[in-house]
């Protein structure tokens, strides 16, 4: 069979000024296969995943702005989902309208958030065998945008519940016997949930996490402190970031209904 010999690789740019500005073969060719490396790369991307494709560089370089980029489809929520939306903004406008939303400490009533429950507020993001109405994640998005502007604090209580509390985790990677337990309660809001990962000295530095989950028999042990937790209060099914075995990991865990020696609230110290 005939052998074909490879094209010779053409010198890169990059090569090529290294050799016109004095430097030896060898380091021009070694700093031009980098470039070249480089090339090859950028080739096996399509123009859309390359910096020179992307909506802000064409802004930036191109002096046009590619608002079609930037425009979501409108949602189509169902209209059960419809119904439960606009009942729990209902619930929060009465709440407001009769200065009744607040408690004295300034935290959203029980009975606010018992009548969001009643409403389905906080099954919107739950599968209908669990009870919830499984709202479209956009019209869900849209949705929360809309109760902000009523109360963005109801509105950021159903974002870390639904989004990054315990309804996402469980729902995406629960047991179907987790998903049994977890889920009725969440989506009725027997339960809220709450997410922890921040600590007195882990906040943008994640790698400084200390608290700790042992395995003891059938339950986890853990032991730690966490800080700046939305939905502390409320929230008693959390998802809880510890290491487990040294590793980063997000445990779902019931916190006690009442104080006790192991688990307390406390006012925030300065760090
Ligand atoms: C309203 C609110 C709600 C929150 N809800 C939650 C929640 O539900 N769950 C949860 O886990 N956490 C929550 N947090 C905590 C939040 O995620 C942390 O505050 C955040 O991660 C920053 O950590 P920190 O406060 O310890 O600040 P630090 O990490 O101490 O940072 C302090 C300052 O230093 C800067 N900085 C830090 N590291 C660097 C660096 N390497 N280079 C340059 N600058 C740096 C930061 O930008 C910041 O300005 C909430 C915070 C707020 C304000």
């Amino acid at each position: 069979m005939p052998t074909q010999t490879p094209e010779p690789e053409k010198a890169t740019f990059v090569e090529t000024a290294l050799k016109l500005s004095g430097k030896s073969d060898d380091e021009a060719k070694r700093t031009g296969a980098l470039d070249r490396a480089d090339e090859q790369v950028e080739a096996m991307f399509a123009r859309k995943y390359q910096t020179g494709g992307s909506p802000v560089h064409r802004a930036v370089w191109e002096d046009q702005f590619p608002i079609e980029l930037f425009v979501a489809p409108e949602p189509t929520t169902p209209p059960e989902c419809q119904k439960v939306m606009d009942a729990s903004l209902e619930v929060v406008r009465r709440h407001v309208r009769a200065k009744t939303l607040l408690n004295e400490q300034r935290k959203i009533t029980d009975t606010a958030l018992r009548e969001l429950g009643d409403a389905g507020y906080w099954g919107l993001l739950v599968d209908r065998e669990f009870g919830g109405s499984a709202a479209p994640f956009m019209s869900f998005a849209r949705f929360l945008r809309q109760m902000a502007t009523v109360d963005p604090t109801v509105a950021g209580l159903a974002s870390v519940h639904g989004c990054i509390g315990a309804v996402d985790p469980i729902r995406a990677f629960g047991s179907p016997a987790q998903k049994a337990k977890h889920l009725p309660l969440l989506a009725s809001g027997n339960r809220l949930s709450a997410f922890a990962l921040t600590e007195p000295c882990a906040g943008s530095d994640l790698t400084a996490l200390k608290t700790e989950a042992k395995l003891d028999g059938d339950h986890f042990v853990v032991n730690g402190e966490k800080l700046f937790i939305t939905n502390a209060i409320a929230g008693r099914t959390i998802g809880l970031v510890c290491l487990i075995d040294k590793k980063p990991a997000v445990l779902i865990a019931d916190l006690p209904d009442q104080e006790n020696d192991e688990f307390q609230t406390k006012r925030y110290g300065l760090y």
